[in-house]
């Protein structure tokens, strides 16, 4: 864990969303987040900050707070979500990993959850969450422990009283601090606390940090060299007609090399293997491309499965390229490749025919339009090509995805195509997912595909089998 164990642990604590119970005594807060850090084996200092609305606080809370070591921040109910993620990502900058950082809050998803998850791709922090209710689906934020709030207070740990010299108390409407529970008090029923929060618009905006991000970034040291993984979806980013196939991997190799990026590239093209004629089949399996024959409405789960088991056969540093319209813009089919890039320090090339209408959520390095780069090949390779010069690569090989064989050669795989077991498999596939209830269902069961194991918290977690049904097995590429 590269000494997260006894690393900080800074804790962002909205108090009006997670407040302490009633009767319960402000004291047990912090030795309860202590202990169940602990429980994790996380030994590392902790310093919590609660936010929220202090005139609403009565005096016996916060002094309980004070006294443990809580800090205590004032601010408006409608501003506290984005103050709170303001001061984070100050933090962040002030503090770089190892560390590990807890929010408390119940309003995490949203555009919150998605510029933290661009964020922990870029800067990893072990991240914990807490709620009082919980979260939506849709969060793609990867965290190791997300806790019910009162779960997270019950836990009995013994009360340990500190000295109220050490407490700090913050206005962020005024932008003022102070050290004594008093002042603070007298602060909050100021003339001039009540005129600055008369007079300033309550801060309710939050300030997404990655939105400026650049879409291309020269390679760091630790990925120039590492290996780079392609996931081509053929229907999304087609070759165009009277495009010679074997072109693909050369200038998909030389727009890799301008970025400074020269690691070995291996490349698996996605596509239903009766709408890719057999020429380019063997085109692209002459220039080492793999291809997987995996219907339509299974093949963002297919992807991913692929995604996932080639990062755990290669760790990071590695890169992993996406070439697909559905992944770079919808959120719920690349949600796992986005846990898995807030996880580990893999780097993420994007290709896609059409420009996502909202910035993807996961993080790139260099994108492109397909039939721009594509249009490179034109000017770079073709005289290469045209000539004598032929690609002579490792042999890609062809995959069957519906019942999990792969074949050497494109011979064995037209032959595997018209076998008995292969035809029952599709046939099998086909009818089911033809009519509009089975659509419907396997609608379910991909959606299911994508949230199983999500966020996944460790490599155990991940996706278990579907629940019932005929989806074909676990896509297992053996190289032989
Ligand atoms: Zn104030
Ligand atoms: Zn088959």
């Amino acid at each position: 864990m590269s000494g997260n164990e006894t690393a900080k642990i800074e804790v962002w604590w909205d108090m009006k969303d997670c407040p302490i119970p009633e009767g319960y005594d402000a004291r047990q807060v912090r030795p309860n987040i202590e202990r169940a850090f602990k429980e994790r084996g996380y030994t590392g200092p902790v310093s919590i900050t609660a936010y929220g609305d202090q005139t609403q606080t009565t005096c016996h809370v916060l002094r309980g707070l004070a006294s443990t070591g809580v800090a205590v921040a004032h601010t408006k109910s409608e501003s506290t979500r984005s103050l709170m993620y303001r001061d984070m990502v100050e933090w962040r900058v002030q503090n770089p990993p190892p560390a590990t950082i807890m929010i408390i809050s119940d309003q995490v998803e949203g555009d919150l959850s998605w510029d933290l998850a661009r964020l922990q791709q870029r800067t990893r922090y072990h991240l914990f969450l807490a709620y009082s209710r919980k979260p939506c689906i849709d969060l793609f934020l990867n965290y190791y422990a997300n806790w019910r709030w009162e779960q997270l207070l019950g836990g009995g740990a013994p009360l340990v009283e500190g000295e109220l010299s050490s407490a700090m108390f913050y206005c962020k409407s005024c932008n003022s601090d102070c050290r004594s529970l008093e002042k603070f008090r007298k602060h909050l029923s100021s003339y001039k606390h009540g005129l600055e929060e008369a007079i300033k618009p309550p801060d309710t905006r939050l300030l997404c940090v990655t939105k400026t991000w650049a879409r291309n970034y020269p390679a760091t040291p630790e990925h120039a060299t590492a290996k780079i993984h392609v996931l081509w979806d053929v229907k999304d980013c087609p070759i165009p007609e009277g495009y010679d196939a074997r072109r693909v991997r050369p200038i998909l190799e030389r727009a890799f090399k301008e970025r400074g990026y020269s690691g070995p590239v291996s490349i698996t093209a996605f596509a239903d293997q009766k709408e890719i004629p057999d020429h380019q089949l063997l085109a692209l399996s002459s220039t080492g491309v793999d291809f997987a024959h995996t219907l339509h409405w299974v093949k963002y789960s297919r992807m991913t499965a692929n995604f996932e088991e080639w990062t755990d056969d290669n760790p990071a540093p590695a890169t992993i390229m996406i070439i697909s319209d559905e992944v770079a813009s919808s959120k719920s089919t690349s949600s796992l490749i986005c846990a898995r890039l807030q996880e580990s320090n893999y780097n993420c090339f994007l290709a896609y025919s059409v420009r996502p209408f909202e910035m993807p959520v996961l993080v790139t390095s260099a994108e492109w339009l397909w039939e721009s780069l594509l249009a490179e090949t034109k000017r770079h390779i073709l005289h290469k090509c045209s000539g004598s010069e032929r690609v002579v690569a490792s042999t890609g090989m062809f995959y069957c995805d519906l019942c999990d064989c792969d074949c050497k050669s494109l011979d064995v795989f037209k032959k595997h195509l018209s076998t008995k077991k292969h035809t029952l498999e599709d046939n099998i596939m086909n009818s089911h997912f033809q009519s509009a209830h089975r659509q419907r269902r396997l609608y379910k069961i991909s959606k299911y595909h994508d949230e199983v194991g999500y966020p996944p918290k460790t490599k155990r977690m991940r996706r278990k089998a579907p629940p019932k049904g005929f989806l074909p097995r676990p896509l297992r590429f053996t190289r032989r």
